[in-house]
């Protein structure tokens, strides 16, 4: 960091980021309604979640429903791979408050039973179900209800496996209502299956993996509007950022249904953190996107967590918890910036999310990071300045700093 630019230039960001998203046009989409949320362009974007308990397991989805609800989860997600998980949403949607989505996957049957048990909504990949009939089935039982359906196509339903060959979308255009795999004889790119070798047509593959999975989704849309069923939600997620912002770039042009984002099979918290910050952030800074999941490998509600800090980082929800601003630290600092962070973080449990809090290694650019938050801390040679709204209010022995910082958090978290 360079010296004595940081306090004005941390707000000037601030206000340059919400002078951005004020610019920014959202898309404009019919209006969805799952429950009682509605969905689309006039309503703020909801974040939505996936439960990880067997679903058949009534107590334990309850109890997870209502950790995520408590978290800021809008709509939960329940996987149906069996008559007893589809039988279970009658009882769980007795228990919780939210909308709950029925994820189904090749068979019609179960998707039959889950809106027969009260399921808000549904999502299917008509691809995976066996027969056009089976789809007919589904969606007109989803018309008769009242409830959408989210057709979420993935990469995983249209990529290639075991030396298939990813088919050229000019080969499979309208050919292909709805479902079924890719039929082998059509054009195709390039196939790295079955090479350890780096392909040079990577990229065009992923581009003919997006353009191929928003060819397919509009063929599935095209049928459902056919069968005069418009109460639909699109979701084109690939694992990779590029695939992902390319296949939803590409249908938000094509319809005006609203789109529910996210990056399938992200990977754990740290890389599947980042690329959804990364896709999900371009979607929606281009106002492309009107609910999100984030997928990750662990406990559902660091998803819910990540989606509200991604929101809240483009001015499209408010933070859910308070803001720690704190430096990387250097060979400037003289505190041990870690541990108080993590003290910092503790005192901050419960506190109003709008507050926020410096922690700054040193008196070189902390002083003025310190004074544009509601609360902070710079570093010095044994001690600690303390600032409140922008204030000089004392200076602090290193050893009393984390103590007494956290007495001046309590206070601003006192109504
Ligand atoms: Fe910046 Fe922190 Fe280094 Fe001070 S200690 S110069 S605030 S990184």
């Amino acid at each position: 960091m360079k010296s004595g630019q940081n306090a004005p230039f941390l707000s000037r960001v601030t206000r340059h980021a919400s002078r951005v998203m004020d610019m920014t046009i959202r898309r404009r989409t019919r209006t969805i309604h799952k429950g009682a949320v509605p969905i689309g362009s006039g309503y703020p974007i909801s974040v939505q979640s996936m439960t990880t308990t067997p679903t058949a397991d009534v107590a334990a989805t309850v109890a997870q429903t209502h950790e995520l609800e408590a978290l800021g989860c809008e709509i939960i997600r329940v996987a149906v791979p069996d008559r007893a998980a589809a039988e279970a949403i009658a009882a769980i949607r007795r228990e919780i408050r939210i909308p709950l989505v029925a994820d189904i996957h090749f068979s019609h049957r179960l998707a039959l039973a889950a809106i027969e048990a009260g399921a808000d909504a549904i999502r299917i990949n008509p691809g995976n179900l066996k027969k056009p009939e089976h789809v007919r089935e589904v969606v007109l039982a989803a018309l008769d209800r009242g409830i959408p359906i989210r057709i979420g196509v993935n990469s995983g339903s249209i990529r290639p496996r075991n030396g298939l060959q990813v088919a050229s979308v000019v080969g499979t255009r309208g050919s292909r209502v709805p479902g079924g795999p890719v039929p082998t004889d059509e054009p195709s790119v390039a196939t790295t299956q079955g090479t350890d070798e780096p392909s040079v047509a990577t990229t065009q593959e992923e581009a003919d993996l997006a353009a191929l999975m928003v060819e397919r989704t509009m063929e599935y849309v095209h049928q459902f509007e056919d069968w005069g069923f418009r109460d639909i939600i699109l979701s084109l997620k690939a694992s990779d950022v590029l695939s992902t912002v390319e296949a939803y770039r590409a249908v938000a042009a094509r319809c005006d249904y609203p789109l529910h984002l996210g990056v399938t099979a992200a990977g754990p918290p740290g890389i599947g953190t980042i690329k959804s910050a990364i896709a999900l952030g371009i979607l929606l800074n281009e106002g492309i996107g009107d609910t999100v999941r984030v997928s990750l490998t662990g406990p559902p509600h660091k998803e819910v967590e990540v989606a509200y800090d991604i929101l809240a980082s483009l001015g499209l929800r408010e933070r859910r918890h308070p803001e720690i601003i704190s430096c990387p630290t250097c060979g400037r600092c003289e505190i041990d910036l870690l541990a108080l962070v993590e003290q910092v973080e503790e005192a901050l449990r419960g506190a109003p999310p709008s507050l926020t809090v410096a922690v700054m290694g040193c008196v070189v650019n902390g002083p003025g990071e310190a004074a544009d938050a509601d609360i902070g801390v710079a570093g010095g040679k044994g001690v600690g300045y303390l600032f409140r709204k922008g204030k000089l209010l004392r200076e602090v022995p290193a050893d009393r700093l984390a103590e007494e910082l956290a007495a001046e958090i309590a206070k601003l978290s006192t109504p």
